[in-house]
């Protein structure tokens, strides 16, 4: 990164994302003073050659920019003064997604730039993309916020296609994002915390969009949908906004029919429609949420100018994100799914419908709401092996609802569950941990739970012989 040559920038959080940053800044000639509240992220930062410095009495006036690492709490007092005074003195404040995009402008011309945002699918839309462009043949970067910092992938050339997940407050720090195709799945009030009203929320994520050569924008939700509208109402020939739905057909745009997606033409009639691709069989896109994210993809590779075939193989090769609906095992008629990542309600309820035949690991550290809201689905749950903290309360919903047991431990359920699943008469048995629960009660993450629960499946059938 050359654009902050011998300027003085300062940096706050050092985690993965802030250290890539202050490597490339050094590397590029700036003079960097960086901070974190934790040690560990300043050991590591001082042991790279970072010039620490606790900016809370900072002289603003010697700085030329303050940069934000993504997981940075600006609701937290201290950060907060910090970009307060920053800002007071009129230091720009941005994030690495800004410097990425200043350097690629400075080196002009180049493969397209992806940028994906929404409040669910993100990462698996992009990993979609990703995996899609790859496998037609095309040289692909993959990051931000999923992966690899955008600092630490190749930089951009002409044949280098970028594919970025952005979160909100990567957005809000990059006043250049200008994406040739830019992605807005949805948006749903949830994590608006950080940002205040929800209004804030969509009119941040609204900026990627309109920013983009090529608006690939939702119409599914009233806050997409108004979007869209919006940025269509713009005179900007320069400019393209494209509607994308996962449950209707459109007038025109991407849709999804039946495990199909399709693209209809402004101005042109129903049988006009062109199939994109299918994703029938995709086994890492099961579920409706899915259909909405393989739509998203197949369109922007679409707009790559990928066609039909190489779309398809790259939908249904697609081998699917750890720890989100992950299949980590088959065992006789019984399918084993690691759905980790759904630490609350509304994710498990993801899972639940794409299902039938369900062995159920839940539990943990319960969040507010409980499995309450998860009620209508349980006509497709056999039955619930309670773990950890939330089992007691879990116990209230399920009683007289559903059979269950209590297991305490995730591998008294998992080997339980799985001998249910066995001897059931289902065609297809799942065994699928979707906790609806944090995991800090008994792991470190729900990276460390998700590992744990393919481990014990993938030693299961010795298990299973013993018993029998
Ligand atoms: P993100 O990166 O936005 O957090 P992920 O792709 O990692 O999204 O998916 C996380 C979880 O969100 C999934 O396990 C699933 O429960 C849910 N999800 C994924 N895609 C969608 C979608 N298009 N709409 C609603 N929920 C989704």
């Amino acid at each position: 990164i050359e654009t902050f040559k011998d300027k003085r920038v300062a940096l706050f959080g050092l985690g993965g994302s802030g250290l890539s940053t202050a490597r490339a800044l050094i590397a590029g000639g700036a003079r960097v003073a960086a901070w974190d509240d934790s040690e560990a992220g300043r050991l590591k930062a001082v042991a790279e050659g970072v010039a620490l410095d606790d900016l809370r009495g900072a002289d603003w006036r010697g700085f030329d920019a303050l940069i934000l690492s993504p997981g940075v709490p600006l609701t937290h007092p201290e950060p907060h003064w910090t970009v307060l005074a920053a800002q007071a003195a009129g230091v720009e404040i941005i994030g690495d997604i800004e410097l990425f995009c200043r350097e690629r402008e400075a080196r002009a011309g180049g493969a397209p730039f992806i940028a994906i945002t929404g409040t669910n699918g993100k990462s698996t839309t992009t990993a979609l993309i990703a995996h899609i462009l790859r496998e037609a043949g095309r040289d692909v970067q993959l990051g931000g916020n999923i992966g690899v910092p955008i600092l630490d992938l190749e930089p951009p050339s002409d044949e280098r296609i970028h594919v970025i997940e952005c979160s909100s407050f990567q957005i809000d720090l990059a006043p250049s994002l200008a994406p040739t195709i830019g992605v807005l799945i949805n948006i749903t009030p949830d994590h608006i915390d950080r940002h205040g009203t929800i209004e804030n929320y969509a009119a941040i994520k609204e900026r990627l969009v309109a920013a983009s050569e090529v608006a690939l924008v939702g119409v599914d939700d009233a806050y997409c949908h108004a979007i869209g509208a919006r940025l269509a109402a713009r005179d900007e020939p320069d400019k393209r906004v494209v509607p994308v739905s996962a449950t209707r057909a459109l007038d025109w745009g991407f849709y999804v029919e039946e495990k199909s997606i399709y693209f209809r033409e402004e101005g042109h009639p129903p049988e006009e429609a062109e199939q994109v691709a299918s994703f029938e069989g995709a086994r890492a896109l099961r579920g409706a949420h899915n259909a909405q994210n393989a739509a998203f993809a197949a369109a922007a590779a679409w707009e790559c100018g990928l066609d039909d075939e190489e779309i398809a193989r790259g939908l249904t090769s697609y081998p699917g994100l750890p720890h989100r609906m992950e299949e980590v095992g088959r065992i006789e008629r019984a399918l084993f799914i690691n759905d980790s990542k759904a630490t609350n309600a509304d994710a498990a309820e993801k899972a639940l419908k794409s299902f039938a035949d369900i062995y159920w690991i839940i539990g943990g550290r319960s969040k507010e709401g409980g499995i309450e809201p998860l009620r209508p689905h349980f006509a497709r749950i056999r039955k619930a092996y309670l773990i950890g903290e939330a089992s007691a309360d879990f116990a209230k919903t399920l009683d007289g609802a559903l059979p269950y047991e209590h297991c305490e431990t995730l591998d008294v359920a998992t080997t339980r569950a799985a001998l249910d699943a066995l001897a059931s008469d289902a065609d297809e048995p799942v065994v699928l941990l979707s906790p609806a629960c944090a995991s800090y009660d008994q792991f470190k993450n729900f990276e460390t739970r998700g590992d744990a629960f393919r481990g014990l499946v993938h030693g299961l059938p010795a298990v299973i012989a013993a018993r029998r």
